[in-house]
């Protein structure tokens, strides 16, 4: 059976890069009616937190993902524990007692040298007798993982292909740091071993990690995993998608209102090539038949924000039901201090679901729906202000009376004020505009006035005509 995990650190926001790699290795592991795990990889207790937990779980809820088992490193200690003394034990491990100074002077030493730093292996040679007076004398002391000298560790990443990496690149490293907490490279060894992945799907930047870890699953004796190395997730600038990019997390998308499964879509086609050519919109369920790691580029994908944006659209437009795109709305209404009725809100996105592309802009958009009185901009003023809009709005008041206005019905009555007062088309609709939204540009004023209770249509007309009093 085909075992996947993702396995956040808890020390931030969900980033887009590790939302898609979670994703992808959902996808893998459903897509071959597998097992999915999450493991929350909080053995660094300084940075992890408890609020970041609850966020990445909430954002990954969001996505649409769901996993069969879940496990927190910290309750996981004393199993990390018990594989490190067998480490030590089979002499693959040794309690180092080098100081930060001192590690800090071969470090140095390294650099004038110019040669790239690895540990010395001072510590490799003291014998059982010294490394218990050490520590008797309550000496604080790491473990380190003892790594055979200048050998090639070769593995077929399953994206990127035949890895191979010398240990003189790395030497002995930590794998219990000296308070006694285990550091990444150990534990996710033993994690993935005894949780049965069977493939790490994962960021590229762990291909030096894999080596280390390698040689820990054969001093184990487990069976080595299946790897794939994602590739990274680049900005338009073709440099690494950071903060500096603007918005990376899935957070900030999700409260500038994109919908999850647009968010999900994007970052599916971040990297992944569409088996059906020109193919853009699939659902959860449709990439889980079609997803294949074969279909993974191997190089970087470039994040595209306006096409995420355009997605987002389609979505809002015509993917999502329209009960749905209500129950999305709502909450950012709401938010923004506005209150409407569900049948409202349905009648108002049934005609306008069209003209935004994030909920956001769409509350804004949207304002003159929801709000009581509109502000008028300063171009709606001077627009206001002439006679001929005077003209035009009260045309307008005198005809609506006892009439049921729909979209055509407002269409009508402005020819009809064209042809009778012989006023410009363009002269109306900017009256209209500027009198019912305050502003002149945004939602069609029919649209607007098929919807909007009439009373709220007279108040606003005459709050205008008020302008020339
Ligand atoms: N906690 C690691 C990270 O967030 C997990 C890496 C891995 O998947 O092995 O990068």
């Amino acid at each position: 059976m085909v075992i996947t995990r993702f396995a956040p650190s808890p020390t931030g926001y969900l980033h887009l890069g590790n939302a898609r790699t979670a994703i992808f290795s959902y996808l893998f592991a459903r897509h071959h009616k597998g097992k999915f795990i999450l493991r929350i990889e909080d053995t660094d207790r300084e940075r992890s937190t408890k609020e970041f937990e609850d966020m990445l779980i909430e954002d990954l809820k969001w996505l649409g993902l769901e996993w069969d088992e879940f496990y927190r490193q910290s309750e996981r200690f004393e199993i990390y524990k018990e594989y490190a003394q067998k480490l030590i034990e089979s002499g693959h491990a040794y309690p180092c007692f080098c100081t930060l100074e001192e590690l800090e002077e071969e470090r140095k030493k390294a650099e004038e040298r110019g040669v790239p730093y690895r540990y010395s292996g001072k510590c490799r040679v003291l014998s059982r007798e010294e490394v218990e007076v050490l520590k008797r004398e309550n000496k604080p002391y790491t473990i380190r993982f003892k790594v055979p000298d200048n050998t090639m560790v070769v593995f077929e990443d399953l994206i990127k292909g035949h890895i191979a990496i010398n240990t003189d690149d790395f030497g002995d490293f930590v794998i219990v740091r000296s308070d006694g907490t285990p550091t990444y490279n150990f534990v996710v060894v033993v994690d993935d071993a005894l949780m049965g992945v069977t493939h790490v799907i994962r960021g590229e930047d762990h291909i030096p990690n894999t080596p280390k870890q390698i040689l820990i699953y054969e001093a184990l004796g487990f069976k080595v995993p299946a790897f794939v190395h994602l590739p990274v997730i680049l900005g338009e600038d073709r440099s690494k998608l950071s903060k500096r990019h603007g918005a990376v997390s899935v957070r900030n998308y999700r409260e500038e209102g994109y919908l999850p499964e647009a968010l999900f879509n994007y970052l599916c086609l971040l990297g992944w090539s569409s088996p059906e050519e020109g193919r853009e919109i699939y659902s959860k369920e449709e990439f889980i038949k079609i997803f294949r790691l074969e279909d993974i580029n191997s190089s970087p994908a470039i994040f595209n924000k306006e096409k995420l944006k355009w997605l987002n659209g389609v979505y809002i437009r015509e993917v999502v039901s329209l009960e749905r795109l209500v129950d999305e709305f709502i909450p950012f209404l709401q938010k923004a201090g506005y209150e409407a009725d569900r049948e409202y809100v349905r009648r108002v996105l049934q005609s306008t679901r069209d003209s935004f592309e994030t909920l956001k802009e769409g509350v804004d958009r949207l304002k003159p729906f929801f709000v009581e009185e509109v502000s008028y901009s300063e171009e709606a003023i001077s627009v206001l202000e002439n006679e001929t809009s005077r003209i035009v709005l009260e045309a307008f008041l005198q005809r609506i009376e006892d009439i049921d206005l729909t979209q055509e019905k407002v269409k009508e009555i402005a020819k009809e004020i064209q042809k009778e007062l012989k006023i410009k088309a363009k002269d109306i609709w900017h009256a209209l505009r500027a009198s019912l939204t305050g502003k002149l540009e945004g939602v069609g004023v029919d649209i607007l006035c098929s919807i909007l209770p009439k009373e709220r249509i007279k108040k606003r007309i005459l709050r205008a005509l008020q302008l020339y009093s």
